[in-house]
């Protein structure tokens, strides 16, 4: 029998020369939808790879502009693009690169302003941050939506790529040292400051570096699209000075906080236009009168000032208010915040309001929980 040969034309067919890779399936890397979290040094470069490849879906989040400095660095940035968006341009120039990808993007922070539905409609989640505030939210999220994800950090010549895998080995949170917990409660000591008004100094980054730690990750990812195996709940350390790279298995910890699971997770064909009375309404026909929303962060309910007679029934998710507007407005105090994170039948002032108009993002999964029995609903569009 006669076998047909197909022979492509490796100057006219873009994808040609992977083809000659015998386990690369181009197809399954154009129907991957891949999350790019921070278009920094390192998510240039991850981007940049995914375009070359043909990654068919990819989602661009980070809330930074362009500054001078990031042009040594980041390959997808001109000296023009200065002020604007880095989502906006880094879509454009991935368009550039390869016009088959898709690519979508929101200007805003992974902490607050995307919904556990985004997470749970990609493949996997790349992660080009650096903080542990970001990181703990990424890995929080692929956790509940059951998502591998790659984290990737760089410190001038070396690097570190972590993959982790829900259900197999470590996760980010198990790697955290009490030092880690510092840094970070640092920021919880104070709900209303952004961690970005924390940094005080960036880490030294290098083009050479990003471009080392961002190929590894998106090699890492080809690996996943293709079912292969990974290094899950270990890192791959790089020393760029002396080559003493090596992996290095991370312990799990059995009572870490980051290991819940969202499940089932059910959609309701509503939007962020519903409102939190309609939303219990849907929550008792699953699980009976009784059972109660609860939210994965806090509400400001009230604003109270110590010092005056003020006080300000807020409503408002705690991400979403500012320092500034945690201030009493006749003797400038910081005021005393009421927070909640549960919301029940009684609360009538909440009950008129839409998940949007408190500061919940698009597609945001909310628990419902009674006697012990529990179920998510995703506010889908
Ligand atoms: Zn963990
Ligand atoms: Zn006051």
């Amino acid at each position: 029998m006669e076998e047909n040969i197909i022979i492509q034309d490796v100057e006219k067919e873009r994808y040609a020369s992977f083809s000659f890779i015998p386990w690369w399936d181009q197809e399954k890397i154009k129907r991957s939808r891949i999350m790019v979290v921070g278009a920094g040094a390192l998510g240039n470069e991850v981007l940049k790879n995914l375009a070359l490849i043909g990654i068919g879906n990819i989602f661009i989040i980070d809330y930074d502009q362009i500054v001078n400095a990031d042009l040594t660095r980041s390959v997808l940035y001109r000296q023009e693009d200065e002020g604007k968006d880095k989502t906006s341009i880094a879509t454009e120039r991935v368009r550039q690169i390869n016009p088959d990808v898709n690519v979508q993007y929101l200007h805003g922070d992974v902490v607050w302003d995307i919904g556990l539905g985004l997470f749970r409609r990609m493949d996997v989640i790349i992660g080009c941050v650096d903080n542990r505030e970001a990181r703990l939210a990424i890995n929080q999220a692929c956790w509940k939506a059951n998502k591998p994800w790659i984290d990737g950090g760089i410190d001038v010549l070396n690097g570190v790529v972590s993959v982790f895998i829900p259900g197999h080995g470590a996760c980010y949170e198990c790697t955290l040292t009490e030092m880690d917990y510092n840094i970070l409660g640092a920021k919880y000591s104070c709900p209303l400051l952004r961690y970005q008004d924390l940094v005080s100094g960036k880490v030294p980054t290098t083009p050479t570096t990003a471009a080392i730690i961002a190929g590894l990750q998106v090699q890492e990812t080809l690996k996943l699209i293709h079912q292969m195996d990974v290094p899950s709940g270990k890192g791959i350390i790089f020393n760029g000075f002396t080559y003493e790279s090596y992996l290095v298995e991370y312990a799990e910890k059995k009572n870490c906080l980051s290991h819940e699971q969202y499940q089932p997770i059910i959609e309701i064909n509503n939007n962020s236009s519903i409102t939190f009375g309609q939303l219990l309404t849907i929550a008792e026909g699953y699980l009976g009168e009784g059972a109660v929303l609860e939210l994965d962060r806090d509400i400001i309910w009230r604003l109270e000032c110590k010092g005056c007679e003020y006080q300000n029934l807020l409503l408002r998710v705690s991400g979403k208010v500012t320092f500034e507007q945690g201030r009493c407005p006749k003797c400038n105090q910081s005021c005393h915040l009421e927070m909640r994170h549960t919301v029940t039948r009684n609360d009538k002032e909440l009950l008129d309001l839409t998940i949007a108009q408190i500061g919940l993002p698009d597609l945001y999964v909310i628990a419902v929980k009674r006697d012990g029995e529990v179920c998510y609903l995703e506010l889908s569009e």
